[in-house]
């Protein structure tokens, strides 16, 4: 993966309200203003270059819905070819990497287990998140939207999952061999350690990533079979975001689940799961001191977003600092693998 660079003058209307959300997003700004961004690309996207520059000119902007008068500030200056002053002032607030460290193993990052889109609690369509893996230089992203049993996020039903892998088709015969989106879920771990989505669905995906949403305040001796259990599926492919744990942000904070790892991580070995390093600042899971048990013990890692918005994929190089400061090979995180190779892991 790579560093977008910043853009210079002269760019689109639409390329520059782009890279100023994914830097609104990577640098986690409000959503409220993001989204205003968004609606204006789609809006723009319906409509010619000229009669762009013929609204810009007569200053009828406004009159399409969806753009404000921000909006029209940044059209109006990169129709005239110059570099807007918002995108100016927002890569000088959000345009520095997210970390220091970490960088030869970001540059080795390939994909990306773990990444949502609208059909479930993500705020963009899946094409858009497909573009801005390809800008990072990524060769493929795995789509993990949530499994039915999570109404809060809109949990895929079997039925919508069944749409969603007929779009995920669509999406591949259209990049060629230039870039690979896999068909996956986050699928919910249950009170009784199985997953939440039928055998032959989760059959018909590349990739299972599978985590727990719920009783994360169990005792240990519940939560260590829970836990086992899903990791000993054959289905299943990573554990994600293991301990549940907040330490900063929007959402308050919570302290990591309790089980016991040693005889998690070596189910995990057993079964030829990955440990998820998840990259989200605010959730920084697992915890340092089991990352270190999981790399003692020879797990396989992924590096992975949990974006919820294009720019968040960007956050995969938090995780990256981490994995190279407490010194996880590059060959023993899947996240670093040519596509086939992580096909064969998964079905393997
Ligand atoms: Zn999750
Ligand atoms: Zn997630």
């Amino acid at each position: 993966m790579e560093q977008p660079t910043p853009p210079q003058a002269p760019i689109s209307p639409i390329d520059a309200l782009r890279r100023i959300c994914f830097l609104l997003e990577r640098g986690r700004e409000s959503s409220y203003r993001i989204d205003a961004f968004r609606k204006t690309i789609e809006a723009i996207t319906l409509i010619s270059d000229e009669e762009l520059r013929e609204r810009v000119e007569a200053g009828t902007l406004k009159q399409i819905k969806g753009i404000g008068d921000s909006s029209a500030a940044i059209i109006g200056q990169a129709v005239r070819g110059v570099l807007p002053a918002y995108l100016v002032s927002t890569e000088e607030k959000h345009g520095e990497p997210l970390t220091r460290g970490g960088e030869a193993l970001y540059a080795a990052l390939r994909g990306d287990l773990h990444a949502h889109s609208n059909w479930s609690d993500g705020g963009s369509p899946i094409e858009e998140m497909v573009l801005a893996a390809v800008e990072l230089g990524q060769e493929w992203m795995a789509l993990t939207d949530h499994s039915p049993r999570l109404k809060v996020a809109n949990g895929l039903s079997r039925e919508r999952l069944t749409d969603q892998l007929k779009r995920v088709d669509a999406i591949n015969a259209s990049l060629g061999d230039s870039f690979t989106l896999l068909r996956g879920i986050e699928v919910d771990i249950h009170l009784d350690g199985s997953l939440d989505q039928d055998d032959d669905m989760l059959d018909r995906l590349d990739v299972v990533t599978a985590s727990i949403h719920s009783k994360l305040r169990q005792p240990s001796f519940e939560m260590t079979p829970r836990m086992v259990t899903a990791v000993r599926n054959p289905r299943t492919n990573v554990l994600a975001h293991c301990t549940g744990q907040l330490v900063t942000g929007g959402r308050g904070k919570r302290p990591p689940s309790q089980f016991d790892a040693e005889k998690v991580f070596r189910a995990c070995l057993e079964n030829d799961v990955a440990v998820e390093i998840n990259s989200r600042p605010e959730r920084c899971d697992p915890p340092d001191e089991l990352i270190e048990l999981a790399r003692d013990l020879g797990c396989l890692f992924t590096i992975d977003s949990d974006a919820h918005a294009p720019g968040q994929l960007d956050m995969k190089s938090l995780g990256c600092e981490r994995a190279e400061r407490l010194g996880i090979p590059a060959e023993r995180i899947v996240t670093t693998w040519p596509v086939d190779d992580v096909r064969a892991w998964a079905k393997g």
